[in-house]
C-alpha cells in the first residue's frame, strides 16, 4: 500500500492538515456566498458575538472538548462544523490512498477539498462562487507542471469542459430562451478539465445527469415542484470525485465490455 509508505505519523498530520482546511472551507462555505471577507473578522459566536480564542478554534478537537457549544453563552454550533472538518481530514487521506505520496495525491486532495465546498455552497445557495474555481483552476494548472495530467492535457480539458457547457447553455438559451445552465457551471468543468484532462470531462457530465437524474425522480420532487432549479454543481462536483477516485477502474470495466 503506497499509503503506508511513511508509517503512520505523516498519515496523522497530513490528516489534521486536511481538518484545517475543512475548518477553513467552513469559513468559505458561509462568507462567500454572501459576498463577506474571508480573511477578516476572526469568527465570533453569532449568539453573543465574542470572539473565538485560537485553543477553541482548533478543528475536530475544539468541536468535541466544548461539546459544540459556545464556551461564554453556550449557544450551539451546528454539527456541520463538524462534519467538514471531517470531511476535509477524509479528502486529504482519500488523495493520499488514491494517488499515495506523489503530485499526484496533492493535486487530489486540493481538488477534492474544493470539490467538497462547491458541492455545499451549491447545494444551499445555487451559486458556484469563481473564487473558488478560478482559484481552484490556477492551482491545478500549476501542480499540472509537475504531474499528471500534464498542462497540455490540463489545458486542453479546460477548454473543453467549459466549451461545452457553454455550448449546451447558449443552445438551451436558443431553444427555450432561458438560460439553462450559468457561468458557475462553466468554470466548474473547466476546473473539472484541468484536473482530470480531457477524458475525464465527458465521464463527469454523464455522471452528474446521472446523479441530478436520480435525485429528481427520488428525493427532489418537492424541490421540483414550481420552477426550482436543481443544484446541478453538486452533482457534478460528487460525479468528479466519483471519476477522481474511481476513473480507471470504471474505464477498465467499461472497456472490457467490448
Ligand atoms: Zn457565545
Amino acid at each position: 500500500m503506497m499509503i503506508a509508505t511513511y508509517g503512520i505519523l505523516p498519515l496523522v498530520l497530513a490528516a489534521w492538515l486536511g481538518a484545517c482546511f475543512g475548518s477553513f472551507s467552513n469559513v468559505l462555505i458561509y462568507r462567500l456566498p454572501r459576498n463577506l471577507s474571508v480573511v477578516g473578522p476572526r469568527s465570533f459566536c453569532p449568539s453573543c458575538t465574542k470572539t473565538v480564542a485560537w485553543y477553541d478554534n482548533l478543528p475536530v478537537f475544539s468541536w468535541l472538548l466544548l461539546r459544540g457549544r459556545c464556551r461564554h453563552c453556550s449557544a450551539p454550533f451546528s454539527v456541520r462544523y463538524l462534519l467538514v472538518e471531517l470531511a476535509g481530514a477524509a479528502c486529504v487521506l482519500v488523495g493520499i490512498a488514491r494517488f499515495g505520496w506523489t503530485i499526484e495525491g496533492l493535486s487530489a486532495s486540493f481538488f477534492l477539498l474544493i470539490l467538497l465546498d462547491i458541492a455545499i455552497i451549491d447545494w444551499q445557495h445555487m451559486v458556484i462562487p469563481h473564487t473558488l474555481t478560478v482559484g481552484g483552476m490556477i492551482m491545478g494548472l500549476v501542480l499540472s507542471l509537475f504531474g499528471n495530467p500534464g498542462l497540455p492535457s490540463a489545458l486542453l480539458g479546460a477548454a473543453i469542459g467549459g466549451g461545452v457547457i457553454l455550448a449546451v447553455s447558449y443552445g438551451y438559451k436558443l431553444v427555450r430562451g432561458v438560460v439553462g445552465m450559468g457561468g458557475g457551471d462553466v468554470m466548474l468543468m473547466a476546473m473539472v478539465g484541468v484536473f482530470l484532462g480531457p477524458w475525464g470531462v465527458p465521464a463527469v457530465l454523464f455522471g452528474g445527469a446521472l446523479f441530478g437524474t436520480l435525485y429528481a425522480v427520488t428525493a427532489g420532487r418537492g424541490r421540483l415542484a414550481g420552477e426550482a432549479k436543481l443544484p446541478f454543481g453538486t452533482f457534478l462536483a460528487a460525479a468528479a470525485v466519483v471519476v477522481l477516485v474511481f476513473g480507471r477502474e470504471i474505464l477498465v470495466w467499461y472497456l472490457s465490455g467490448f
